[in-house]
Parts: C-alpha cells; sequence; structure tokens
C-alpha cells in the first residue's frame, strides 16, 4: 500500500519559522549527556531533588479514587482546586488574588509563547534585561519584536534606565528573583521602582519567578504581583520546586488577558493534562511543598557554596564571579579578551562544559561572560571541573 517515488518535498518554511533555531544549551546540553563529562552547562533541577515516592502514591491516589475524570479531556484554563490553591498562596493581606486571574500551562515555557502570541506584533518593543533568560528571547523571537536591552548592574536591572527607553513598548519582561541567567537578585527597592514606572507608563510587566522559592537564607522577597495585580503577569512553575519533567506551570494576571491567553491556549493544546494537574494538587494540597522546599535549598545553597569556594581557590585574578542568593546559577565574568564560546570548545576537549553567556544577549553580547550551574555535579567533580577551567583561563591570561 505504500505509494512508490513520491515528488520530493521542497520544503517552504512560514517566515515565523525562519526565525526560530535550536537553543544554544539545548546543543551544549546534548554534547554534556556523555557520562565522563562534568557538565555545568543544564539548566536541569537536580533529580536528587525528585520526590518519586511521593508522585507515585499521588498518581496512585488520583488514579483510584477519580480515574474517569483524570483521564478525560479538561478546561482550558486548568483544573479547578489547582488554580485556587495557586490563588490563595499568591494572596497576601490586603491583596487578593483569584482563580480567574490563574491559567494552567505546560510548564512556564508555554506561557511565554502565549504571551508572545497575544502582545506581539512585527517590530513591537519588548524591552528585557541584559542578559536576559534565552528561552523567553527564544519564545519572542517567533513573533519578530524589537529587543530593547535594559541596562543592568549587578543587582539586576536598573528601573530609572526604562522610562527614557519604553516609549510605545509592548511589554516588560523581568526576573527577579536568581535570575537565569545571571543568578541576581533584585532588591525590594528597585521591584517597587520598576513596578511603579510600568504603572505610570501602562506598560505591562512580566515577572518570570521559576527561581523564586529557592532562597537559601530568609524568606523569598515580595512579588511584583502583588505590588500591582491590575499591570503585572505572573509566571510560576512547578519544574523547579517539584518536577520538570510533569511540565506544569501557571500564568496570574489581570482578567481580560488571561482569557485571550486562555484562547491561545485552547488553540495551541486544549489544555494542559488534566492528569498531571490533578495528580500536583494531589501531591502539594497537605502542605508537602513547605517540607520539600527547604531541602532542595540546603542542597543548592551547599552546592553553590562549593562551587564558590572552589572558584576562590582556582581562578585567576581577572576573573570575577557574582555570590547569588538563591537558585541554581553562577555568572563568570572574564577578562574581555577571553571569548566564552572559545572557551567552551577548549574545555569539552578536557571533558567540562558550561554555557556561554553571549546568546543570552537580546543585541549586543558580552562574550566574556559565562553560566555555571552547580546543582547537579557532585561537589568533588565541582572542585576538579572548576580546578579545568581556571587552567584554561589562566593559560589565556
Ligand atoms: N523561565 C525561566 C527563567 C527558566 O529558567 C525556565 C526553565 N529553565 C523557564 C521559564 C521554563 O520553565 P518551565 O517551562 O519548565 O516551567
Amino acid at each position: 500500500m505504500k505509494i512508490e517515488n513520491p515528488t520530493p518535498i521542497k520544503w517552504q518554511f512560514a517566515r515565523r519559522a525562519e526565525q526560530l533555531q535550536s537553543s544554544v544549551i539545548r546543543e551544549i546540553l546534548k554534547i554534556t549527556m556523555r557520562p565522563d563529562i562534568i557538565s555545568f552547562a543544564g539548566g536541569l533541577p537536580s533529580p536528587e531533588t525528585f520526590p518519586v515516592e511521593h508522585m507515585k502514591a499521588a498518581f496512585d491516589t488520583v488514579l483510584s479514587r477519580q480515574g474517569k475524570v483524570a483521564l478525560q479531556y479538561g478546561p482550558s484554563d486548568g483544573y479547578a482546586p489547582l488554580r485556587e490553591w495557586i490563588a490563595d498562596s499568591l494572596s497576601i493581606p490586603g491583596v487578593t488574588i483569584t482563580p480567574d486571574q490563574v491559567l494552567m500551562v505546560s510548564g512556564s515555557q508555554q506561557a511565554l509563547d502565549l504571551l508572545g502570541k497575544v502582545l506581539i506584533e512585527d517590530h513591537s518593543k519588548v524591552l528585557v534585561e541584559t542578559p536576559s533568560y534565552l528561552g523567553a528571547l527564544q519564545a519572542f523571537s517567533v513573533y519578530h519584536p524589537e529587543f530593547v536591552s535594559i541596562p543592568t548592574d549587578d543587582f539586576g536591572l536598573l528601573p530609572e534606565e526604562v522610562a527614557k527607553i519604553a516609549d510605545g513598548a509592548r511589554l516588560l519582561y523581568a526576573l527577579p528573583n536568581f535570575q537565569n541567567p545571571t543568578g541576581r537578585t533584585m532588591s525590594v527597592e528597585r521591584r517597587l521602582a520598576l513596578v511603579e514606572t510600568c504603572a505610570r507608563l501602562g506598560l505591562p510587566l512580566i515577572e518570570d519567578d521559576p527561581y523564586g522559592a529557592l532562597s537559601y537564607r530568609g524568606e523569598p522577597l515580595p512579588k511584583m504581583l502583588t505590588m500591582n495585580p491590575s499591570g503585572v503577569i505572573y509566571l510560576g512553575s512547578f519544574s523547579k520546586v517539584l518536577t520538570p519533567g510533569i511540565r506544569l506551570g501557571y500564568v496570574v494576571g489581570p482578567v481580560p488577558l488571561i482569557r485571550k491567553l486562555e484562547q491561545a491556549k485552547q488553540a495551541a493544546d486544549l489544555h494542559t493534562s488534566q492528569l498531571t494537574q490533578m495528580v500536583v494538587y494531589e501531591a502539594i494540597k497537605d502542605g508537602f511543598l513547605a517540607q520539600h522546599i527547604p531541602s532542595i535549598r540546603t542542597l543548592y545553597a551547599n552546592q553553590c557554596q562549593v562551587m564558590l569556594d572552589a572558584l576562590t581557590e582556582f581562578f585567576p585574578a581577572g576573573v570575577t564571579w557574582n555570590k547569588p542568593e538563591g537558585g541554581m546559577f553562577i555568572w563568570v565574568t572574564l577578562p574581555e579578551h577571553i571569548d566564552g564560546m572559545q572557551l567552551l570548545e577548549e574545555a569539552i576537549a578536557q571533558n567540562v562544559a558550561f554555557v556561554p553567556g553571549a546568546p543570552f544577549y537580546a543585541n549586543e553580547p558580552q562574550k566574556n561572560t559565562l553560566r555555571l550551574s552547580f546543582v547537579t555535579v557532585p561537589p568533588e567533580k565541582i572542585r576538579e571541573g572548576v580546578s579545568k577551567l581556571a587552567k584554561l583561563i589562566a593559560a589565556k591570561m
């Protein structure tokens, strides 16, 4: 029944697809999957933190008690009890978030795509941090924005710069907590100044916050969402506090936007897996995260300290890095003449990998930067990897 000699198709891709490229990180990850490589490249959470038995029990409970509902199609905005749980968890005294402000998505990455789809037109101005999350730049790029980079320092973006470049902008995309890629945290004062500026300009502010719960010391800083729920769009995710394989995230924002995103979500994939949402709700409804998250924080804080100590011990003078207060990344700045991409080639030959910083810049890349993730590498391997990198860098000084 198979047709013989079909005419070979000359694929003509849509203009928006021409824009698509494989993420540099995913390409590097393919190389670094080799077991002999010490990889600081992944943005993957540590599998040690995955609560396998707890999830297994939750799957079992949902399937035995509500199997027929869990295996059916579900509503596009998501599983109501989980949306309520999220709304409650984000509400604080004086600021109530309601379930109709919550849309469940298949990972917060999907939220970035949907936001691009409903807010960005060709040449729309989109303000991003310098540098910013590569996955967001990729997701937005499909809709042909004009990225405008907001100046930053070691404490994140500079709110006072925003008004100077915001004329005609469609949105501002910010990562206030333990930013990917730099690990930086925005102070409360800066958050407030940014929210005030955006509110004054009528500029939608996207707060992408997958790492917010992973602070090493003290409670997380206030969310920008709670400073202006009518102008901030908050992206949350279960990837870093539970597991990324379940692909579950959420968008919280003003109702008219959420309804528009819901329509885009419907067109994309009808709804997020009902089974997944019910299982996650079952897994977290009795306070599991409050006991689980501290163990992730402790593990990551210790791994981070091992890497910071190794950097201090081995890296030559002239190289600088930040000290993250949470999350999964350290950002390294090399002397200006050293190119991170070139260094990566040499590092891979020595069985060490990291992500060069350049792809995280929407406009002019600062090529002498690297992102190091410390969460999936055991302490003795962190020291070995940093020492090998240090030798390669020292040879270029
Ligand atoms: N935003 C940021 C800043 C991220 O680092 C990631 C994951 N690496 C995502 C969004 C996407 O996360 P997910 O789709 O797993 O929720």
